[in-house]
């Protein structure tokens, strides 16, 4: 990741020199430096949730004015773009970090740039999101460290299996309910960070709606199995569908509705094929 003095000076190389504008920001750069050791202090302390507003203004320029000249315009100039290109390409397969679904679109910035206007183009505080995540976030900022949503640079917790679904039957349909799973390895002020941040983003309606999606797909398949060797292929069959998915991605939202499936007796069975005595 590139450097937030860097980032800086790159958005206001090409900035006007009428009335003084591109002379004040460079003046500004020292303030910028400081606020951005101060979040990658608080980052590495997990107290994002302690930062002080008042200690992220800029001398003698607007807030309002100061993210306007450095992150709407400084992003168009050339130097600006390259920054945020770099940032937008990050995320693989263009996927949201914060819910792990959506498109990447926007840049979020993490510390809401109206209240730290001097952190609007610090690379670390720019995440790239989709649409709906950046609408859900808006200009939220952490009040202490259970509310403080996840921060993909900062808190990885992909490498572990977290998320899990229980299945709903209803009128012969099937559906299903996600919910966090926490590993013993997290800390209880982890486990509620990512409850909360799962609640915000609407994450278990988001992953029901896709699993209704990835039940279908394998409708066909199912029907197949079950009919060549009743439920026990299609246990089969389902955890193989599993485990494909979730090498790739261990919290992948089709994988664990594959696996919970599997694990449904009633589901694997299907509907009863007896005809009905008169
Ligand atoms: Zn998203």
């Amino acid at each position: 990741m590139r450097k937030a003095s860097d980032s800086y000076q790159a958005c206001v190389a090409r900035s006007t020199t009428a009335e003084g504008r591109r002379e004040r920001l460079l003046k500004a750069a020292d303030t910028v430096r400081k606020a951005s050791q101060m979040l990658r202090e608080a980052a590495a302390a997990r107290d994002l949730h302690d930062l002080d507003a008042k200690d992220f203004t800029v001398p003698e320029i607007a807030g309002g004015t100061f993210v306007e000249w450095v992150y709407e315009n400084g992003m168009q100039t050339v130097g600006g773009r390259v920054i945020r290109d770099e940032l937008m390409a990050a995320p693989p397969n263009e996927r949201c970090p914060l819910c792990r679904q959506g498109t990447v679109r926007q840049l979020d910035h993490f510390m809401p740039k109206s209240l730290f206007p001097a952190l609007c183009v610090d690379p670390l505080n720019l995440v790239p999101v989709c649409e709906r995540c950046n609408l859900i976030k808006g200009n939220k900022r952490p009040d202490n460290a259970e509310n403080t949503i996840l921060h993909p640079y900062l808190d990885r917790i992909s490498h572990e299996s977290w998320l899990d679904a229980r299945t709903i039957h209803d009128f012969g349909t099937v559906q299903l309910r996600f919910f966090v799973s926490p590993p013993a390895s997290w800390d209880a002020t982890l486990t509620t960070r990512v409850k909360n941040h799962f609640t915000l983003f609407e994450l278990g309606k988001r992953y029901a709606i896709e699993a209704n999606r990835a039940i279908s797909d394998v409708t066909y398949g199912v029907d197949k199995q079950r009919k060549r060797g009743g439920a026990c292929m299609v246990r089969d069959y389902l955890r193989e569908q599993a485990e494909t998915r979730l090498a790739v991605d261990l919290n992948s939202c089709e994988g664990v509705t594959y696996r919970t499936l599997a694990a449904d007796d009633l589901y694997c069975h299907g509907p009863s094929t007896q005809e009905p005595t008169n």
